[in-house]
C-alpha cells in the first residue's frame, strides 16, 4: 500500500505532533493524554489551547502553546488555532507535521512506522476521509459546480511532509490560513483540503490506520489495534462511542483509552500486572 521503502531514516524526532485543545477540556480530556501517549512523545507533542495553566505548562515542560485564540467551537476559532500548529510546525524545522483533536489517541511507534514508508521530500498529505464523496463548490447563480476536493478529517488526525508545507507557505503561513477559512466558509480541516487539494494540487492519500469518532469504535478488532495509528472517542446523550478492549472499570476509564494504553504498552506504571 506505502511507496516503496525509501527513507526509512526518519525517527520520532523528525516529527511535529500537534493537538488541538481548549480550556473547556483542560481538565476532562488533556489528564487522559498527558498520563498515556504524551509520555511516549514528551519533546515532539505541542498542545494548542487557548489558556494559560501553569501545572500543565509543568507538566508538559513548557509544551503547551497559548494561541491566543477565542475559546469556541466556532470555525474561526479553529481555523485561528489551525493556523498556529502549521506556523510553528514550519518554525520547528521537523520534517513532518501531523495534527490531532484532543479526543485522539496516539498510538506514537504506529504513526513513526507508517511515516517511515513515505518520503517527507516528496509532497505528502495523509489521512481518512469521512464523507463518501468529495467536497463540491458550485458557482452562485447557475449552481454549476466548479471544482470538488477531498479533505482529511482533523478528528481522526492528518500529517503532511514539510515539502508540501513550504509549498503552501505563500497562501497559508503567517495567519493566512485563517483568511483562507473565512474566504471560503468551511471548517480547519476543510480548508487544509482545499489548500492541498484544490490550490496546491496534490491528492490527499488514504491512510486508514486513521480513526474519528465517526466510525464505530467497538469495531476495530483487539488484534488490529498495534496497527492503528490514532482512535478516538464521543459521548452522545448517554451512549458512549468507544474502543472495546478488557481493562479498567468502564466508570474508571469511560474513554477507554486508559486501558487501550495498557493494552498496548503493559508496562506502564499505572498498568496492572
Ligand atoms: N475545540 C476547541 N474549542 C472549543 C471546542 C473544541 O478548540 O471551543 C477543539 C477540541 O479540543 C478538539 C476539537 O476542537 O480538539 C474538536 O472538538 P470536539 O471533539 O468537542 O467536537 P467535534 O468536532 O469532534 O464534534
Ligand atoms: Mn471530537
Amino acid at each position: 500500500v506505502y511507496e516503496s521503502g525509501q527513507n526509512r531514516n526518519i525517527s520520532l524526532d523528525d516529527v511535529f505532533i500537534s493537538v488541538k485543545t481548549t480550556k473547556h477540556y483542560q481538565y476532562t480530556r488533556l489528564p487522559i493524554i498527558l498520563k498515556t501517549w504524551f509520555q511516549l512523545a514528551k519533546e515532539q507533542i505541542w498542545f494548542f489551547t487557548d489558556i494559560e495553566n501553569r501545572q500543565h505548562q509543568n507538566q508538559t515542560n513548557g509544551h503547551m502553546v497559548n494561541t491566543n485564540c477565542s475559546a469556541s467551537h466556532q470555525r474561526k476559532h479553529l481555523c485561528c488555532k489551525m493556523s498556529v500548529e502549521y506556523d510553528r510546525f514550519l518554525e520547528s524545522g521537523k520534517k513532518w507535521f501531523c495534527h490531532f483533536d484532543d479526543d485522539n489517541y496516539v498510538n506514537v511507534p504506529r504513526l513513526v512506522a507508517v511515516l517511515q514508508s513515505y518520503n517527507h521530500q516528496e509532497d505528502w498529505y495523509l489521512g481518512r476521509t469521512s464523507i463518501y464523496e468529495p467536497v463540491k463548490i458550485y458557482k452562485k447563480p447557475t449552481s454549476s459546480l466548479l471544482f470538488s476536493f477531498w479533505f482529511a478529517t482533523g478528528g481522526a488526525g492528518f500529517c503532511i511532509s514539510r515539502s508540501l508545507a513550504l509549498k503552501m507557505l505563500p497562501v497559508a503561513s503567517g495567519g493566512r490560513f485563517i483568511s483562507i477559512c473565512e474566504g471560503i466558509r468551511l471548517p480547519d480541516d476543510v480548508s487544509m483540503g482545499f489548500i492541498i487539494e484544490h490550490l496546491m494540487k496534490k491528492n490527499l492519500t488514504l491512510v486508514p490506520e486513521f480513526h474519528s469518532h465517526l466510525e464505530q469504535m467497538k469495531l476495530l478488532p483487539p488484534e488490529t489495534f498495534r496497527d492503528q495509528i490514532s482512535f478516538s472517542y464521543s459521548k452522545m446523550k448517554d451512549e458512549w462511542n468507544v474502543v472495546n478492549v478488557p481493562g479498567f472499570d468502564t466508570r474508571y476509564d469511560p474513554t477507554r483509552f486508559l486501558s487501550l494504553h495498557c493494552f498496548l504498552f503493559p508496562h506502564f506504571k499505572f498498568c496492572p500486572r
